[in-house]
């Protein structure tokens, strides 16, 4: 098939070749360069896509509801219409396999139209009306109506692990744009092609559906500095970013020393507890323990939600535990991370947990010939060498676990309130163990933005309920989801309307309620 990737970047409604160095994406597998070079961004570049964003915001946020879904879905379909070109070059870009790929292109449409539904059906506009009380004593009340609007434009950090899902149009812009913000987002270098093509669909969605200019834009930079600028550039009301801790950190950072501070969703780092209790474990522990080994490995470990550290009680169950989880890692191949300094950083992070104090390695996979291969590891340690030393707590990104022995419940609470914030805490157990599972639920609360049970945190669901956010690390915003319905609560704020004439309000608070939207009068929840 010939390809349709051109080296471009997206600003408003033009394809333009940038003008900055040239740069290339290279194939995981390989380490290849992949044609064609890509231009890179200049200061105007950006200069322009930020204004455009800046106008684009009044007319798009005040679209009809129907007209923004409608986008959102026409996204969709032309990222189905991208057909197998996408799938083959997120391959050659990241390693992931088609099948896999295939699935995230899946959760991707799904997102974005999820993101349409809820826009159509109107509870985002958070309606609320409390009716002039002209008679109240001491004071009337003044006639008060709130509703939600956009923060403005966002900027948008693609991560490198999901090149679809949370990339240029993952769970960020989706949210984003269902919000009424327009979007600038900075392209991943691990996947750029993959990032033209969808930007290319995004760009075809706004064209077709009379979206404004400036509502999308896709920039490709050289270096930190794109993402740096783009962060600090007053045009911009808020960030969405998934990757490592110093880049959401040095984002953050940014954000906040700017003269008009903003908000910066970042996620981060998690290690993500996995709880192992008593009778579940002897009961269940060796298909519990193989089950563990394919979680790790999935996807070579490059999940947020990877099961970096498993708790238990030592004893017997433990060992056999360690024993079968042992086994099923050492079976499992070395494969290809997404990039090489992914695959250095993964490296980097197993030889230095390996030689803290107290660590023993159980088990490493079958080494194979890649050079950015990663190999499985499975390390052991006891809860007292966990408490003394933090580093162990540190997020390992790749297919790499730590199991902590703990003496008593007592010493498994202590790790889990030691641990920092985290996007997940899973618990393992049967019906004897929900006393104790009930004594350490308050802690995985306060700990993790998602417990669960009997399961492993690796499948993040996209729906209503689901949270993928939880406390620092994890996020920087612990309030927040990336994931699922609740994200676009990231890109709005209430704005309150106080007496004013009903022509001028807004559709979503006339009286008569016109968009027929669930809405909060006077406390009760009503479409009337
Ligand atoms: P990353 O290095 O944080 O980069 C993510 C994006 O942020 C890239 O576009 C990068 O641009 C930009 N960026 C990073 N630092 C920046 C800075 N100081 N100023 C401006 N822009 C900055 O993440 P990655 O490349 O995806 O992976 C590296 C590590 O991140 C992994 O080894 C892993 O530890 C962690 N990670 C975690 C998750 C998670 O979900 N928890 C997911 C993916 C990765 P440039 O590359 O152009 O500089």
């Amino acid at each position: 098939m010939t390809s349709t990737i051109q080296g471009e970047m997206f600003i408003g409604g033009a394809a333009i070749k940038g003008a900055g160095n040239a740069t290339y994406a290279v194939a995981a597998a390989t380490g290849e360069k992949l044609e064609p070079a890509f231009g890179t961004a200049t200061k105007d570049d950006l200069e322009r896509a930020c204004t455009l964003a800046g106008e684009a915001f009044d007319p798009y946020r005040q679209l009809p509801d129907a007209q923004r879904a409608a986008f959102l879905e026409a996204i969709a379909q032309a990222i189905v219409d991208l057909g197998a070109e996408l799938i083959e070059r997120a391959h050659a870009e990241t390693a992931l396999p088609i099948a896999r790929l295939e699935g995230e292109r899946g959760r991707t449409v799904g997102q974005l139209k999820l993101f349409a539904t809820l826009v159509r059906e109107g509870r985002w506009h958070g309606a609320i009306v409390d009716p002039a009380q002209p008679q109240r004593a001491p004071l009337p009340r003044a006639d008060l109506r709130l509703r939600r609007i956009g923060l403005g434009p966002v900027a948008v950090f693609g991560a490198s692990n999901f090149p679809l899902a949370f990339s240029v149009a993952g769970g960020d812009t989706a949210s984003a744009l269902a919000a009424g913000c327009p979007v600038i987002v900075k392209a991943h270098p691990a996947h750029l092609g993959t990032s033209e093509l969808v930007g290319r669909a995004i760009q075809r969605a706004a064209r077709e559906t009379g979206m404004p200019e400036g509502v999308f834009s896709l920039l490709i930079g050289e270096g930190i500095w794109l993402g740096e600028a783009l962060v600090a550039h007053p045009e911009i009301q808020a960030v969405g970013f998934t990757g490592s801790r110093q880049g959401g950190l040095a984002l953050l950072r940014i954000a906040q020393a700017r003269p008009e501070p903003i908000p910066v969703y970042a996620e981060m780092s998690s290690i993500n507890p996995v709880v192992l209790l008593p009778e579940a474990l002897a009961a269940r522990g060796e298909q519990i323990a193989r089950d563990f080994a394919d979680s790790v490995a999935l996807g070579v470990g490059q999940f947020c939600t990877n099961p970096g550290i498993v708790l238990a009680l030592e004893g017997a169950a433990l060992d056999a535990f360690c024993a079968t989880a042992a086994q099923a890692i050492a079976a499992k191949q070395a494969a290809t991370m997404l990039t090489p300094g992914i695959h250095a950083a993964y490296c980097r992070g197993v030889s230095h947990l390996s030689a803290l104090e107290g660590v023993s390695e159980l088990a490493h996979g079958v080494a194979t010939s890649g050079a950015h291969d990663a190999v499985p590891t499975l390390l052991r340690t006891e809860a007292r060498a966990f408490l003394a030393q933090a580093a162990m707590e540190e997020e390992i990104f790749g297919p790499s676990s730590l199991i902590v022995a703990c003496r008593d419940i007592g010493e498994l609470r202590a790790v889990l309130r030691r641990m920092s914030g985290q996007l997940t805490a899973t618990v393992q157990l049967d019906e004897g163990d929900y006393e104790q599972a009930r004594t350490l639920l308050p802690t995985l609360e306060r700990k993790a933005g998602r417990v669960l049970f009997n399961g492993f945190p690796t499948g993040v669901e996209v729906c209503h309920a689901m949270v993928h956010g939880g406390p620092f690390p994890a996020t920087s915003d612990t309030r927040t989801t990336s994931v699922g319905a609740t994200a676009i609560d990231r890109f709005l704020r209430p704005v309150c309307y106080q007496s004013v004439p009903d022509t001028l309000l807004p559709e979503a608070l006339k009286h008569g309620n016109p968009l027929a939207i669930w809405r909060l009068v006077d406390g009760e929840l009503t479409r009337d």
